[in-house]
């Protein structure tokens, strides 16, 4: 019902940004190796992700559009989460937001569905060599009131490219663009990751030089520890590497990005000696673990976890990189 799908949107689609996020998200759930964004007015007109994924067969596509279907876990294991989609409500929220398109191949054909302020028109078959192409545009039309609260485009636009920069960092091997099209053609390139190659810590050295810099990179420990079933992988800078705020902080959980106090606090506890309380030490770090010992759900924007073992990651963090420092000579 579209005033339902109306107020679950705007717990799930707060501005441009998330909904690039989720839209990015559902392709690298669908195995892509190459998203490319394009983005219209800060994606305020128009948001398009292409991506050459598995894609959506033709059938599917109204389900896709529907309000709690996934194809992503069947009920039985909510908790064993894998994917970073699971709740199936970013399609039907955009629906009911926007004006959505999705044209998709899977096998031989390819076909597209619209959704306009949550009335959808039937499916009708489309050219597509491979993938996945959603187009979202006009993103709060139906609700100026949402409107009013969004940015400038340029604020806009840099949100949607830290939501980029940060999947990217977690997904090295994938190759990520982001075109501003403000203009219409083929528009400006303003972020380009190129797939990167190696194993995981070379790829990801490769992947945060492209994103946080090469002073960055070069500063940075390799970090690879584990406790009690929870990994910690990811580099950390040098003290000397530090900022004046907390910019340069990037964590994941399972793969996804997260804001997390505990973890925050963590990073700052590990540095704690070398850094006075206004520098903020820099660092990219994943924590991998049984998906039963971290809640993601927490929030539909999925940033907080709650940990089974608060203590387990806490003292993973402080001591894996207390550890890196001291063999780098602090
Ligand atoms: P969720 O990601 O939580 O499953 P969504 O509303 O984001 O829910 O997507 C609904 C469904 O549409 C997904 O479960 C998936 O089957 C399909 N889907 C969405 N985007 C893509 C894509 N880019 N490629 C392939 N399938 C997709
Ligand atoms: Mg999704």
């Amino acid at each position: 019902d579209a005033a339902i799908n109306r107020i679950a949107a705007g717990e799930v689609v707060e501005r441009p940004a998330s909904a690039v996020k989720e839209l990015v998200e559902n392709a690298l759930d669908a195995g892509a190796r190459r998203i490319e964004v394009a983005v219209a007015d800060g994606g305020k007109t128009l948001i398009r992700v292409t991506d050459d994924g598995h894609g959506i067969a033709a059938q599917d596509l109204p389900l896709a559009l529907s309000r709690h279907a996934t194809s992503k876990i069947d009920g039985s294991d909510l908790l064993n989460i894998h994917s970073f989609g699971f709740r199936g409500e970013a399609l039907p929220s955009l629906g009911a937001v926007g004006r959505l398109t999705i044209t998709s191949r899977a096998g031989d054909e390819a076909a597209t569905i619209s959704v306009s302020g949550g009335a959808m028109a039937p499916v009708k078959p489309a050219a597509l060599s491979k993938g996945t192409v959603v187009e979202l545009r006009d993103l709060f039309y139906a609700t100026p009131a949402r409107l009013k609260f969004l940015r400038s485009d340029r604020a806009e636009m840099q949100a949607i490219s830290d939501v980029i920069k940060r999947l990217a960092m977690a997904e090295p091997f994938v190759s990520f663009i982001l075109r501003d099209v403000s203009g219409g053609g083929e528009g400006r390139v303003t972020f380009r990751a190129d797939s990167e190659t190696g194993d995981m810590f070379d790829a990801l050295r490769g992947r945060l030089s492209r994103v946080l810099g090469a002073e960055f990179a070069d500063n940075a420990l390799p970090i690879d520890a584990e406790r009690e079933g929870h990994h910690l992988t990811g580099y950390a800078a040098l003290p000397t590497y530090s900022r004046g705020s907390s910019v340069a902080q990037y964590l994941f959980v399972n793969g996804r990005p997260v804001r997390d106090k505990l973890l925050i606090g963590a990073l700052r506890g590990a540095y704690s000696d070398f850094l006075s309380r206004d520098r903020h030490p820099a660092a990219v770090l994943f924590i991998d673990l049984d998906p039963h010992r971290v809640d993601v759900n927490v929030h539909p924007a999925k940033s907080e976890v709650r940990f089974r073992d608060p203590g387990v990651a806490r003292g993973l963090i402080v001591s894996a990189l207390r550890h890196a420092l001291a063999e780098a000579g602090h």
